[in-house]
């Protein structure tokens, strides 16, 4: 088997995305650029490249069956497995005004939406990217979450945990929730597979407001994405530590 690891990261075209992939190039991985739009998709991995990072381009819409199969098959061409597969690639949906998703006006398409890609979209890519990670000496999972979906926090009335957001928030929580699914079936595996916050970064997600830059939001998720093998499985993890459920 080669050396060289081969990772796949969703949402790599920009923002917190981007910088896992280039930090995991950095580190020497292979890193397959999962981006939907083909420009912004071609103009990562040329920018990765530019940096010495070994990238290649992985068309990718994760609401879509078909683009997700594609994209399987295009990695099994290219590598013949998958040693780190980073769920990254998220969305908001729209913020009310005042940076608000409130829950008692909520648009019920917008939550499907927000569920379909942060959701439903993690679980349609890590069953097809399985098998090939199967393969790997020591495949590693990290969901891209979100401390706003800590049930513990939200519930403390002592702790500030940011605007409401009746769609967003909730999506991670069940994503947090599928992440434990998987590491209770995984758990006799050499997979582990962990959730990352990045910390509140200034992205187009956050229309640029947030104190920590890109690079520094991707730094936990490059951590658990190259975890020893004795390393966690079932976390939920920020810069600081272990965030509670
Ligand atoms: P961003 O700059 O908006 O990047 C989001 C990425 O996800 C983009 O590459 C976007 O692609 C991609 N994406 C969205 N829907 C997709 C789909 N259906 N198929 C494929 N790719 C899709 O936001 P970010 O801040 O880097 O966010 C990255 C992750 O961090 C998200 O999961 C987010 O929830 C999480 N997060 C962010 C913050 C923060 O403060 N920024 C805090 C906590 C958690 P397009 O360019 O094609 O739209």
């Amino acid at each position: 088997m080669s050396e060289t690891k081969i990772a796949l990261v969703t949402g790599a075209n920009k923002g917190i995305g981007y910088e896992i992939a280039a930090g995991l190039g950095a580190l020497g991985h292979r890193v397959g650029v999962g981006a939907r739009n083909e420009a912004r998709r071609s103009s990562a991995v040329e920018k990765l490249r530019a940096a010495g990072v070994d990238a290649f381009e992985v068309p990718l819409d994760v609401t879509d069956d078909g683009s997700v199969t594609e994209a399987a098959a295009l990695i099994e061409r290219q590598a013949g497995r998958l040693d780190v597969l980073v769920n990254n690639a998220g969305i908001s949906g729209d913020m009310g005004p005042g940076w608000v998703q409130d829950p008692s006006t909520l648009d019920l398409d917008l939550v499907r939406t927000v569920v379909e890609t942060n959701v439903i979209g993690v679980i349609r890519v890590t069953n097809a990217m399985l098998p090939l990670l199967r393969r790997s000496a020591s495949p590693r999972i990290v969901n891209v979450s979100s401390a706003v979906a800590s049930l513990t926090r939200q519930a403390d009335p002592n702790i500030e945990i940011g605007p409401i957001m009746a769609a967003y928030a909730p999506s991670k929580s069940f994503l947090n929730a599928v992440t434990l699914q998987y590491a209770r079936h995984l758990a006799d595996t050499n997979i582990l597979i962990n959730a990352a916050c990045p910390g509140l970064v200034a992205t187009d997600f956050t229309a640029f407001h947030g104190p920590r830059t890109p690079q520094q939001g991707a730094a936990t998720a490059i951590h658990l994405a190259t975890l020893p093998n004795n390393g966690p499985t079932g976390s939920f993890a920020e810069d600081e530590g272990i965030i509670p459920w």
